[in-house]
């Protein structure tokens, strides 16, 4: 899935093979990572001619390069080389948030993953390291939607959860309905997240469109818990058959 990769050189390659072997979009960490040991969590990691090289091949090919990076001087620095979306984005500030607006990058937010790390660390085997950067991170989180938000900034959805974590998917949509009201956080989830991917086949209702459906047991926009509380009946249909009806 990941490779550590430096240089110009060995990053065009890197990039070319991910295209070959079948990936759609190069997810590139500009900053470190709450859960690796060794890279800071504010620092910009590569220089600007590296990030140019992956965002450039990206959209020769007609894809794109999205960047790992939660602090505003690592968000800027992707920001300025091309990338067309910040993942997680935890520490953003209000300016560089006019910038990621003003250069029509995305912000995904994953705010499920340090709730449930905060929770479960312990299971997981979180580092005292990773333990004190996903407190940093944490709470900014939030507020990071919020300036984004306000900055007009587009919010698609993401949750980060890997492993043992993966059963807290609903746990993101609740955390991004309390941070942005449930009508923006669907909208994040469907339409936005699709237009990021550049597929109008997914994240509406239309002719045309996958029928990748929820059905749920009422109406959100009235009681958002329909969402995530998973004593609810709901149906899920996949390019339209109906896949489970719980
Ligand atoms: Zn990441």
């Amino acid at each position: 899935m990941c490779e550590v990769v430096d240089g110009e050189d060995e990053l065009l390659r890197a990039v070319r093979n991910r295209f070959r072997t079948g990936a759609t979009a190069i997810k590139l960490m500009t900053s470190g990572g709450v859960i690796s040991p060794v890279d800071p969590i504010r620092v910009p990691q590569y220089s600007s001619a590296e990030i140019r090289t992956v965002t450039e091949e990206a959209s020769r090919r007609g894809s794109y390069a999205t960047a790992h990076a939660y602090s505003p001087e690592a968000i800027r620095h992707s920001v300025l080389n091309g990338v067309r979306c910040i993942e997680h984005g935890n520490l953003l500030d209000a300016e560089t948030a006019r910038l990621m607006a003003d250069n029509e990058v995305y912000l995904v937010p994953t705010l499920a993953t340090y709730d449930a790390m905060a929770r479960r660390g312990e299971e997981i085997g979180l580092t005292e390291i990773g333990a004190a950067k996903n407190r940093e991170v944490l709470n900014a989180g939030r507020n990071a939607v919020v300036l984004a938000r306000d900055a007009g900034v587009r919010i698609g959805f993401g949750t980060d959860l890997m492993g043992e974590l993966e059963d807290e998917q609903l746990a993101g949509l609740r955390l991004q309905c309390e941070a942005l009201g449930v009508y923006d956080a669907l909208r994040s989830a469907t339409s936005t997240n699709a237009a990021l991917l550049r597929r109008d086949d997914l994240g509406r209702i239309a002719e045309g469109a996958f029928g990748d459906l929820v059905i749920l047991d009422g109406n959100p926009v009235d009681e958002p818990s329909v969402l995530w509380d998973e004593s609810r009946t709901r149906t899920v249909i996949k390019a339209g058959q109906v896949i489970t009806r719980q």
